[in-house]
């Protein structure tokens, strides 16, 4: 299938995994930026808008929801750009107003995300200018709580975030954290359903087609994660090891099992899940897999990114 045409001055940054794509729209009034990758790949970023700004200004940042690798860029965003305006859900706009690394996940998932302010936040059910075309804000509860998702009716576009990609969704986080979200994650795959986009522009991997299909994937994905809750625990402790990996590249094994023993959201899932586990033989087993599946290599004392 032919990659889908997205209208003149909508440009779709498909970035790697570690940072979010990254949406610009320049063809209103205003430029208006939908999420901004993960901080240790700011300077690309900066570099990416820049190529198609040039000299204008970049007026409006958007996050579709506060995770680190949606938001990282924000503070070199708003460093570049003095009048920037930052506008994010609503869900934790108080966590970062008073910037508390905690409840925004950085520290618990062993993250980084440097520290930035917002102007305003887009409720859910609102209607947002993003470029010459107005957009609909949905709530999109399930991978994140407070996650918006946001639909151009004309054109049936989709901004997609982590609540739907080509195969699948992003992790369930709350889930890890003990409160139930896989029927949050139904019914917003329900409301997509409902939505009928034509074109996906998802959080992480390329542009694509809608078609139904996607859709059963990932309900089956979802099925299979439900019905066995410590499959999707596994799931996500791997998916967090990974993203390190993406991020340092190659670490000492030693290190990068102490880095993921001292990181709080693996002794939560852990604890939760894999009680019955020695910690650092739990860190081994994930990393493994990680080998077999190819998405990591051990070199001697270290492990790498694949
Ligand atoms: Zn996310």
């Amino acid at each position: 299938m032919s990659a889908p045409v997205l209208p003149a001055g909508l440009h779709a940054f498909e970035r790697g995994w570690l940072s979010a794509n990254n949406i610009l729209f320049t063809d209103g009034e205003e430029t208006v930026l939908v999420d901004s990758g993960y901080c240790t790949h700011s300077v690309q970023t900066l570099a990416l808008i820049e190529s198609v700004l040039g000299s204008r200004p970049l007026d409006v940042l958007v996050n579709t929801h506060l995770h680190s690798d949606h938001c990282g860029g924000n503070a070199a965003l708003q460093a570049r750009y003095p009048d920037l305006q930052t506008l994010i859900p609503p869900g934790h706009a108080q966590q970062v107003a008073e910037w508390d690394p905690v409840a925004l996940t950085y520290l618990p998932t062993g993250q980084l995300c440097p520290q930035f302010g917002f102007t305003q936040v887009i409720e859910p059910g609102h209607l947002i200018r993003f470029g010459s075309a107005t957009w609909q804000a949905h709530a999109a509860p399930g991978h994140d709580p407070n996650s918006l998702i946001f639909f151009e009716p004309q054109d049936k576009l989709l901004i997609s975030a982590d609540a739907l990609w080509e195969n699948g969704f992003g992790v369930v986080f709350p889930e890890l954290e003990g409160t139930d979200a896989f029927a949050e994650v139904a019914a917003t795959l329900d409301l997509i359903e409902h939505l009928e986009p034509k074109t996906v522009i998802p959080g992480h991997g390329r542009v694509f087609a809608y078609t139904p299909d996607i859709l059963v994937r990932a309900r089956q994905r979802l099925e299979s994660f439900a019905s066995n809750p410590r499959r999707h625990a596994r799931h996500a402790a791997k998916v967090l090891l990974k993203f390190k990996l993406l991020e340092t590249q190659r670490q000492d094994f030693d290190e990068f099992a102490q880095w993921a023993i001292s990181t709080p959201y693996f002794t939560q899932i852990k604890a939760k899940f894999f009680a019955d586990c020695p910690v650092r033989a739990w860190i081994e087993e994930l990393s493994a897999e990680l080998i077999t599946a190819g998405v990591a290599k051990r070199d001697g004392a270290y492990i790498l990114n694949a």
